[in-house]
């Protein structure tokens, strides 16, 4: 049989891990980029001496692949990814591609909110249970890389709608779906059903015996499971109502039954806070139990997980105003949570990119918790149209230290200054860690003037 000829697109962590791992089976690699490559990927391509190019596609030596693995940042939709499909070349993630060379059982978490503290918890949760366990997907190093050995006995994915989109035939063993909310619609023809679409893409190959924990409570999620009508084994996560077996949270417990195992915890206990983060409690444990971590492990590292910065981080507190910095949150819903959370008035920052916001959703939250608006974006229009009739004051700036100064003056002890824009970063920022990376200085440079 002839060598197969894969072509990688796209030269970030999956993409150099995908090389590296089709090297070591002995394919016939070529990685093209039509960016810059970071130096340290550049490096590491160089050194394993796979072929590759930077800064522009050459049709000839992709079209030609028996098959492609694109990086989840290349929408399918450019010509190039056209015209593979066209010709029949099958167009993989990396996660598919990975999939292939692991014995592994693999837990797979999705959803448009919490994947990162999901997939991060999780992992948590299985290593303190001394479990042999990786972590890959949307998160740290590459899966295709960590399963050219293929040591680990079980890997948490985080995995997004881009990379669900192309794949096919992994099984997962146990599927976690948080919540599906309008986001990132500008990949999916502008149309919600399409994204639902992508993310149910995570059942796509369930069987019987397999668990799929969900969020009970997301309309979404609920409509199109009655159409659908997977037959795998269920378990439901609940905000408001008893489901065993699943896991609901009642007077602050969060409590848990998958088969013959109970678990139940004092919210309050757990450095999460927010009814998102009982979702995400939940729904890890739950998992945790399916693959039959004991409780006392569940418990020691609910109790000691530390979650991901940006994501309802604590900064400081100045003259008794708290500051919060939820720059990850980039969509309406992480907001509506982020308010959630809060039992103090709010001085909210909001602002940035808009992906087609509809605010209405924290219409009632704004109404009992909002003190005041800080606009936070080259374009503040929408936020300031939406809420001048609800929000009396409101402010704009395009600098986050005067951001964080009005939020001082206007702030008074007990109130809470939080960062959680709605909106992508990237009219002022490179990106949502240097949005928050910025705040937190901010912050910090105003603790020593004051
Ligand atoms: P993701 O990886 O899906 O973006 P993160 O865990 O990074 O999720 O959280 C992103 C934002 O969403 C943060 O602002 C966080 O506070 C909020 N969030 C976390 N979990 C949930 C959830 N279950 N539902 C809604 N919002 C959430």
């Amino acid at each position: 049989m002839s060598v197969q000829k894969l072509v990688i697109l796209g030269g970030g962590e999956s993409g150099v891990g995908a090389a590296l791992l089709a090297q070591a089976k002995g394919f016939n690699v070529f990685l093209s980029d039509r960016g810059l490559l970071k130096d340290s990927y550049r490096a590491t391509l160089k050194a394993a001496g796979i072929p590759f190019e930077e800064g522009q596609h050459t049709e000839d030596q992709i079209l030609g692949a028996t098959e492609i693995v694109k990086s989840p940042g290349i929408p399918s939709t450019v010509p190039l990814v056209q015209k593979l499909r066209a010709q029949g070349t099958p167009v993989i993630s990396e996660i598919e591609f990975a999939a292939r060379y692991t014995k592994a059982k693999l837990i797979g978490i999705t959803g448009s909110n919490g994947k990162t503290t999901t997939t991060l918890l999780l992992y948590h949760l299985l290593k303190t249970a001394g479990l042999n366990v990786g972590l890959a997907g949307n998160i740290g190093d590459s899966f295709a890389e960590q399963v050219i050995n293929d040591t680990f006995d079980y890997f948490v994915l985080e995995l997004s709608s881009f990379q669900l989109d192309d794949m096919y035939k992994t099984h997962l063993d146990i599927m976690v779906l948080l919540n599906i909310t309008p986001d990132h619609l500008d990949r999916y023809n502008y149309d919600f059903q399409n994204y639902v679409d992508s993310k149910f893409r995570i059942l796509q190959n369930v069987q019987t015996n397999d668990d799929f924990i969900y969020f009970a409570e997301s309309q979404p999620i609920l409509t199109e499971l009655t159409k659908r009508q997977p037959v795998v084994n269920q378990l439901p996560v609940s905000l408001q109502t008893v489901v065993l077996p699943g896991g609901y949270l009642a007077e602050g417990q969060l409590i848990t039954r998958n088969k013959a195992q109970s678990f139940s915890i004092s919210q309050s206990d757990t450095p999460l806070r927010g009814p998102h983060n009982a979702i995400n409690m939940l729904a890890a444990v739950l998992a945790a139990q399916s693959v039959g971590v004991a409780n006392d492990a569940i418990e020691t590292g609910l109790k000691t997980f530390q979650n991901a910065a940006h994501r309802l981080e604590s900064v400081g507190i100045i003259n008794d105003i708290q500051f919060i910095n939820d720059s990850k949150a980039t969509n309406v819903d992480s907001v509506f949570y982020a308010l959630s959370s809060m039992d103090a008035p709010i001085i909210w920052i909001a602002g940035g990119l808009d992906k087609g916001n509809d605010y209405s959703q924290l219409d009632e939250l704004v109404r009992q918790k909002i003190k005041a608006l800080i606009c936070l974006g080259v374009d503040n229009y929408k936020l300031v149209d939406y809420f001048s009739d609800t929000i009396s004051y409101i402010y704009e700036t395009q600098d986050i230290n005067d951001a964080v100064a009005k939020g001082f003056e206007w702030g008074q002890p007990g109130d809470v200054v939080l960062l959680s824009p709605a909106c992508a970063s990237f009219d002022l920022f490179k990106n949502y860690e240097d949005r928050g990376n910025q705040f937190k200085a901010a912050v910090k440079d105003l603790m020593h003037d004051v």
